[in-house]
């Protein structure tokens, strides 16, 4: 039988690539856990400043209006804390600046659980491939966590060594947990409306394939809603 898990964790770092991520991966989780006590913060790595359709669109309205997105997402989901870094979509790398930006902030909230995108998730079906940022973000947080995090002699100047215990991956081909999403499928749906810039007139069959989708999981569970990730323990 699949393993749910039900012990919020008193800390929590969610590192994900773009402003809408977070709420799709795992937003129900989050809200769960926030609502439940657990310190929640997000950190988001791009700005979706390349998340625009319209070839008007200047690329500094883009980003503010991304970020006043998420922000109301995170307001939804209850976060205690929101950080947005700002690389620019497609452009950005896996390297020692996005690292010790990450070391410095799982130092910083000492989470309990770091949880980002399984970057060994690549092909999805016949139809598309994980986008690389998302893989890229994947790798970015794994390599901040362990053993980076742990270790002073990594990135002395970004805080007091901090290990973490379990990494938890979304969008996983191999997910082993479950979180029972049912009393906040309604809090992420609300959370991922917030991206309106991403959804045009799509959010009624995007919130309808994002509850499939947690139904879906949920059967795996014997749940009504969860979301199923890849559980790493670290230590
Ligand atoms: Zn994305």
């Amino acid at each position: 039988m699949a393993e749910l898990w039900d012990e919020p964790p008193a800390r929590v770092l969610a590192v994900y690539a773009h402003p809408d991520d977070p709420d799709i991966s795992c937003g129900g989780t989050l809200a769960k856990w926030a609502r439940a006590g657990s310190e929640v913060h997000v950190v988001i790595c791009a700005a979706g400043d390349k998340g625009s359709s319209d070839p008007a669109a200047n690329r500094e309205m883009v980003i503010e209006r991304r970020a006043d997105e998420a922000r109301q997402a995170g307001a939804t989901l209850e976060l205690a804390g929101l950080h947005l870094l700002g690389r620019s979509d497609g452009e950005f790398d896996n390297d020692v600046p996005l690292r010790s930006e990450l070391v410095g902030l799982m130092r910083t909230h000492r989470p309990d659980v770091v949880v980002c995108p399984d970057p060994t998730a690549v092909f999805f079906g016949a139809h598309h491939y994980n986008h690389r940022d998302h893989r890229i973000v994947g790798w970015a947080a794994l390599d901040s966590a362990a053993p980076a995090s742990g270790s002073s002699l990594y990135f002395p100047e970004s805080g007091p060594a901090h290990q973490i215990p379990v990494a938890l991956l979304s969008g996983s081909l191999e997910a082993n947990v479950w979180v029972d999403i049912e009393t906040t499928i309604d809090q992420k749906l609300r959370a991922v409306a917030r991206h309106e810039s991403q959804l045009a007139d799509a959010n009624d069959w995007f919130a309808s394939a994002l509850r499939d989708g947690a139904q879906h999981a949920g059967r795996q569970a014997g749940v009504s809603y969860a979301e199923a990730f890849r559980r790493v323990l670290l230590i």
